[in-house]
């Protein structure tokens, strides 16, 4: 085998030493996207992957936006959580991975949670991290919002992602049937307009004035507006 040159339109980022072994023995790396309603466990799995790869040896970094903690870090309702690093709109993630590598640590793979919260551009910036840094992604995000549209993040992973799974945990409407959109509940009763990210928790806040939350329905009473009889009580039925 002779040694081949650079590929033509090669980017800056291909220079960037990383990722230990496999810059040495690319090995495709993918980007995979899992989403669903509120509650489904999304942040509990994002937490798993993570996990398992560092087990194996593998190194990598956790990014959210928005976390409903309120920090930096990726927490789960069933009470895991993990030190994060908080983006927002205006993060070039090529540019945060970069840093990383230049600060002499290995970034093998990025979990990426509230990914809905993501721009087009920085969709396409993770791919460019796959296919051009060989860096596996990760991301987590909720499908629709609370008018049942597709979130922008959210959008443009269905687009782009080599690998795309409806999370398979159920979240029950109050009814018992299978939860499948957001609803956002304004001083006990359901919105269908606003801004399209309040971020709030799916648990009802005792204090007067917090009175933004999240419920999620079948779709069916979510067009009719029910939001059942457990509206005002601790929560909501979920398996996770
Ligand atoms: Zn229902």
């Amino acid at each position: 085998m002779t040694p081949r040159a650079p590929a033509d339109g090669a980017t800056l980022l291909s220079v960037v030493p990383a990722a230990g072994d496999r810059r040495r023995h690319p090995a495709p790396a993918h980007l995979r996207f899992f989403h669903g309603p509120m509650d489904c466990g999304k942040s509990t799995l994002a937490l798993q992957v993570d996990h398992n790869h560092s087990r194996q040896g593998r190194r990598g970094l956790l990014l959210t936006q928005g976390d409903r903690s309120a920090g930096p870090q990726i927490s789960s309702r069933v009470g895991l959580c993990r030190e994060a690093l908080e983006v927002d709109a205006g993060t070039d993630l090529r540019l945060l991975v970069r840093d990383h590598w230049a600060a002499g640590h290995r970034v093998d793979y990025l979990i990426v949670d509230e990914a809905q919260f993501l721009t087009a551009d920085q969709v396409d910036q993770l791919a460019e991290l796959v296919d051009e840094s060989h860096v596996d992604v990760y991301a987590f995000g909720l499908t629709t919002d609370f008018r049942t549209r597709l979130f922008p993040g959210t959008q443009r992973l269905l687009e782009v992602a080599d690998d795309v799974q409806r999370i398979q945990v159920e979240v029950l409407c109050w009814c018992g049937l299978p939860g499948l959109l957001n609803a956002r509940v304004v001083d006990g009763g359901m919105v269908r307009e606003g801004e399209t990210v309040v971020v709030a928790d799916t648990a009802p806040t005792p204090a007067p004035d917090a009175d933004v939350h999240y419920q999620v329905l079948c779709r069916r009473h979510h067009v009719l507006g029910q939001l059942g009889p457990t509206a005002a009580g601790p929560g909501q039925l979920a398996l996770c």
